[in-house]
């Protein structure tokens, strides 16, 4: 894995319920308008759910971008240890351990982006969260697809 950008985030769909969820280019989006606030709206014609292009900024005034992030996060979820990540890309343990945090809170979102990009399974996914859910707060670990992300539109 090297530093590359993430999938544009018109190019899938973010619905966690959709068939074609977290599979970018299936030609699945269209323009949708626009907010009131000029913000470009995309629609997913399988399952009609509407969002916005800035759905999938989710870390906000980091010091690391958000691909090193999520890169970070896929080989968490790819079973690479803190310590390894620690080596590789040169993030502290704590740093991705936040992260990961942070990511418990868009568990649809983050899941969409890591699907995306990096192809990931459901089983490695389910076993990053189980990773937080151990190692973060308790009680931190939230059910996937509880409520619409904030982010739809
Ligand atoms: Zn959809």
């Amino acid at each position: 894995m090297s530093n590359r950008m993430l999938v544009s985030p018109y190019s899938f769909c973010w619905n966690a319920s959709c068939s074609a969820y977290g599979q970018p280019d299936l030609g699945n989006i269209r323009k949708f308008g626009r907010t009131p606030g000029g913000v470009q709206r995309y629609q997913c014609r399988l399952c009609h759910r509407t969002f916005v292009e800035t759905i999938g900024t989710v870390f906000y005034g980091r010091r690391r971008s958000q691909e090193t992030i999520i890169e970070c996060l896929a080989l968490l979820a790819e079973r690479n240890s803190l310590a390894a990540i620690h080596r590789v890309k040169g993030v502290k343990e704590e740093t991705v351990m936040a992260w990961l945090r942070t990511a418990a809170a868009h568990v649809e979102r983050i899941e969409a982006l890591l699907l995306a990009n990096y192809k990931l399974t459901r089983a490695q996914l389910d076993a990053m969260w189980v990773y937080v859910g151990n190692k973060g707060e308790k009680g931190a670990m939230p059910k996937p697809m509880s409520a619409a992300p904030s982010g739809a539109a």
